[in-house]
């Protein structure tokens, strides 16, 4: 199989195709900084590093560039607020991001461009546009003339009268046409910056990444990603900018968009004061179940934060690291594909990024590991032998691509932020016993819907229910009489 992925622009599943399979070319919107980062800002960094990674291990060059927006309003008025400079409030929490997006696993992109040493590229960009009829000035401002470029709207599809009804809340007297939108504006002497030939101003928003990926990447690349929410205007007045400017037909062949990262229901924002940051949630999680509840949804589909759920993949990666822990002896032997799988976790995530089946597919492995009456798989309905050797190797290479299950399993169960397996808890919607020993009323529930999964043939759920118990200390012992238990 070959690398499939959903394109905003056609609203299709298309097979990718770079413009140059020597030197593939991705550019991510990265957050605007200004204090720690929350959990859904997150999701984009960690959703494109997989494709990153997978990306890595087909082509021989990835460039991959992820900006960080540190010239913003709301940055100018944090930093009066704090009584800090421009310079150190956005050097201190873009620090503090780069850092917590290292500690959720994310490879370090091939280049990190911040706006600000990119102001140079925004004005001449600007001028451009001026040159070519797409761009006016008018008091102070510099202005993108909408009308200028027939198919605006292509990405977003929007109707005319839709971005008109938009713009219209802040309609600016010096605006030629309601839709038009700023490249370029004024700043008053307390206010940051530049010199240009539209007096001392600042750049808008949308410039900043068509002047980044175009110096970085060039006038067109392969794959431009980020939220749904940068859909419009963001992305769309990107695009107007660099074909404008470049006079191509295309400023990026694939357009990539994360669904939101939901609390309660709701999108998790910095303006609706509904978000949790990365930076405290790394206090209380391993990072790495950080990470896998960020995949355990499709990147486009909408995810759910709940604790319960970074318990669910905390206890998740325990019976990951447990497949692990027992390998530890057995020499890796490589192996592409084993004979019982049909795919891989590389091949689950060409389909367009298909992570829960990836997920899904790790914890069959673990499967084989753990139960090593499992270790004779059928192929075509006959035996064969898989190599304890081999699950190793597909383990630990699965992983990888993913993000996950890359330290010593070890250095993962003393985590002191890993604490007990909670799942059964959960399950028993008691949380707040988190700690707590398990009981023998939970025991022996959990036997109840042990028994369930195996009358309905379940083995995997039963044997998942069996695991975590052992983890818990809990050792069940089946017999002809049923199922009994004791601790450990
Ligand atoms: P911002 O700093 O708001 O520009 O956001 C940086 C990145 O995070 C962008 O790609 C946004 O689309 C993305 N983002 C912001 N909030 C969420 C959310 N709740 N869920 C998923 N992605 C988000
Ligand atoms: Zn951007």
């Amino acid at each position: 199989m070959s690398l499939v992925i959903y394109n905003t622009l056609s609203r299709e599943k298309e097979p990718f195709v770079p413009l140059d399979p020597a030197h593939v070319r991705l550019y991510v919107c990265g957050p605007t900084v200004y204090d720690y980062v929350h959990i859904g800002n997150a999701r984009p960094v960690v959703a494109f590093d997989v494709l990153y990674r997978l990306l890595k291990r087909r082509y021989p060059r990835v460039t991959y560039v992820r900006n960080i927006t540190d010239i913003d309003d709301k940055i100018m008025a944090r930093a009066t607020e704090c009584g800090e400079s421009i310079d150190a409030l956005t050097k201190r929490t873009g620090d503090a991001y780069q850092s917590d997006m290292r500690r959720l696993g994310a490879l370090a992109p091939d280049h990190e461009p911040r706006a600000t040493e990119y102001v140079g590229q925004m004005i001449e960009l600007i001028q451009q546009l001026i040159a070519k009829g797409h761009a006016y000035a008018a008091d102070g401002h510099v202005l993108f003339s909408v009308p200028s470029m027939p198919d605006y709207g292509r990405l977003s599809r929007k109707p005319r009268d839709e971005l008109i009804a938009g713009a219209r809340v802040e309609v600016a007297p010096y605006k030629k046409d309601p839709a038009d939108f700023v490249l370029w504006k004024p700043s008053a002497a307390t206010q940051a910056g530049w010199p240009s030939p539209w007096g001392r101003g600042r750049p808008g928003w949308h410039i900043e990444c068509s002047a980044m990926s175009g110096a970085l990447l060039g006038e067109t690349f392969d794959i431009h990603g980020g939220g749904l929410d940068l859909i419009f205007p963001h992305h769309e007045n990107e695009i107007a900018q660099s074909r404008s400017a470049f006079g191509h037909a295309t400023m990026a062949k694939y357009w990539m968009h994360n669904g939101f990262l939901n609390i309660s229901g709701e999108k998790m924002s910095k303006s609706l004061g509904n978000f949790l940051t990365v930076h405290e949630l790394l206090d209380q999680y391993p990072a790495e179940a950080i990470r896998l509840l960020l995949l355990s949804a499709h990147y486009r589909q909408p995810l759910d934060f709940t604790h319960e759920g970074l318990q669910q993949a905390r206890a998740t990666l325990d019976r990951l690291y447990r497949a692990v822990a027992s390998l530890k002896d057995v020499a890796a032997e490589p192996v592409e594909q084993l004979r019982i799988e049909q795919g891989t976790v590389e091949t689950d995530l060409e389909d367009d990024l298909n992570t829960p089946l990836a997920i899904a597919r790790l914890h069959a492995l673990a499967d084989y590991v753990l139960n090593p009456t499992k270790l004779v798989g059928y192929d075509d309905r006959k035996p064969v032998e898989i190599r304890p050797g081999q699950l190793k190797s597909r383990l630990l290479a699965s992983g990888y691509t993913l993000g996950v299950l890359q330290q010593d399993p070890d250095v993962w169960f003393k985590d002191p932020r890993r604490a007990v397996s909670v799942s059964i808890h959960e399950r028993l919607n008691a949380t707040d016993t988190l700690d707590a020993q398990v009981s023998d009323l939970e025991i022996e529930a959990e036997i109840a819907k042990r028994n369930e999964a195996r009358e309905a043939k379940n083995f995997a759920e039963a044997d998942r229910i069996r695991d975590e118990l052992k983890a818990q200390g809990v050792i069940l012992e089946d017999g002809p009489k049923g199922t009994t238990w004791k601790r450990g």
